[in-house]
């Protein structure tokens, strides 16, 4: 129950077993071609968007944002937390201006702070987090996307920690990059960025681009298409084995129904603040409209978190540290995303009560067990 890398499908798992397998061959070029296409689906994305699947992971993904900023450009970011603020160090990395709009931990940028910033001034580009995995709080992305629109050329949202597990809509959104990380919802060890670009932001794909040259995507444009069209193509190795993984993941996704897992997470988070609430502890998200489907902060008043995560891994449970320095040392992380199912929020829930109850915590033993066991009664 980390917030990532998460526990990985048998199935999936296995798929990556392959020796002598290099990036030319049929196998790869085909287990690419289906993954491109499927990561469309995924994304809410269509026809017009071009995907890619980039080495590295969610910051190699944050980074190649870059390749469709110029020299002199103005960036908004919209931060909730330590990877909004993520996006700001990336940019302050290049030569365009970045202003960042911020919030208390736990809360949440608002649709109209976002909406007034873009009217004093001229953004090339707004970068917002979907899901902050610091502080388990999903930024309003449609309702924030609606009021800017019309107003900045290119939107970004990282959905590391909400693709295939909250809707992803890019199309009907017209959000212009939507990015991943194999190792989150899509239950996939690390070592990919997965994203797509609209039309628009591949039109921005260009030599006077400030980016870099490795993960400047006008260096992987081509190697997509080639690789969608079964053609073999390089530009820099991608991690072969990995990608058989990730396109067996997508297979059981497909299997799933893209619906009916995002449900899954919608449930299983349910179950975790069901009874984290029922044995009296505290969400770090302070409004409910802002719960994730794939993480909750726990605040704990007495026990020291980090003896928390050191009991409950002697239980055989892993739980994440708490990384907003606003809050360190006063709360964990409870991932719940990839293959979670009911019966892990049971085992969750349980260690939990009994680890907190031993290290003086004032929880209502057996309260959040209860609390569970009604919510998937
Ligand atoms: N964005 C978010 C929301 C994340 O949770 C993470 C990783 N936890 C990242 C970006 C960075 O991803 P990575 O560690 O794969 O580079």
């Amino acid at each position: 129950m980390h917030v990532g890398p998460v526990t990985i499908d048998y199935d999936v798992l296995v798929a990556g077993l392959r020796g002598d397998t290099g990036f030319t061959s049929q196998e790869f070029v085909e287990a690419m071609s289906f993954s491109l296409k499927y990561l469309r689906k995924l994304m809410g994305a269509d026809e017009t968007y071009q995907p890619f699947i980039i080495p590295g992971g969610g910051t190699s993904a944050m980074e190649s944002v870059a390749s469709l900023l110029r020299r002199g450009d103005k960036v908004l970011v919209v931060s909730n937390g330590v990877f909004g603020d993520r996006w700001k160090a990336i940019f302050n990395r290049y030569s365009v201006a970045v202003d960042v709009l911020k919030c208390d931990p736990g809360d949440y940028v608002k649709p109209d702070d976002v909406e007034k910033a873009v009217k004093d001034e001229k953004y090339t580009l707004v970068a917002m987090t979907h899901v902050e995995t610091s502080t388990g709080v999903r930024e309003p992305v449609e309702a924030v996307a609606k009021r800017i629109r019309d107003k900045v050329e290119l939107i970004a949202v990282d959905g590391v920690s909400s693709v295939g597990a909250e809707a992803v809509k890019a199309k009907d959104n017209q959000i212009d990059v939507y990015l991943t990380a194999s190792q989150k919802a899509i239950g996939v060890p690390p070592g990919a960025g997965l994203l797509v670009l609209s039309e628009r932001a591949v039109s921005r794909l260009s030599d006077e681009s400030v980016a870099g040259y490795y993960l400047n995507l006008k260096n992987w444009v081509d190697v997509m298409r080639n690789l969608e069209d079964g053609k073999a193509s390089y530009f820099a190795t991608l991690p072969v084995q990995l990608i058989f993984m990730l396109a067996k993941a997508f297979e059981l996704m497909d299997k799933e129904g893209l619906e009916n897992r995002i449900k899954r997470h919608e449930r299983v988070a349910q179950g975790v603040r069901a009874g984290l609430e029922s044995m009296g502890l505290e969400i770090v998200a302070k409004r409910p409209e802002t719960y994730s489907n794939t993480v909750t902060g726990v605040m704990v008043k007495k026990a020291n978190p980090s003896e928390v995560l050191k009991a409950v891994l002697s239980e055989g449970l892993e739980l994440a540290p708490g990384v907003h320095p606003a809050l360190a040392g006063k709360y964990f992380r409870i991932g719940h995303m990839g293959w979670v199912t009911p019966n892990d929020v049971m085992t969750t829930i349980a260690v939990l009560e009994r680890v907190l109850k031993r290290m003086g915590e004032p929880v209502n033993l057996g309260e959040g067990v209860r609390a569970v066991q009604l919510t998937y009664s």
